[in-house]
């Protein structure tokens, strides 16, 4: 079933979940070279995005549960 509203949702939560993968890719080469600094920056800046997944992936549930698509 075609639905805008989730069609929007869901790309809200596939952006967060792209940002997500690149943070833990930028994380693996910090690794690599020792940076602890930007290691932990990083962190903290997953922690929040890993937030706004869980909202994300929440207004879409909620959605589709209450919108029936
Ligand atoms: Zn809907």
């Amino acid at each position: 079933m075609q639905c805008a509203k989730r069609d929007e949702l869901s790309a809200k939560a596939a952006h967060v979940l792209g940002v997500i993968v690149k943070l833990g890719n930028e994380q693996i080469d910090c690794l690599k070279s020792n940076d602890q600094k930007r290691l932990l920056e990083i962190d903290k800046e997953l922690e929040r995005q890993y937030g706004e997944k869980q909202r994300a992936f929440g207004a879409l549930r909620e959605h589709s549960k209450e919108h029936g698509c």
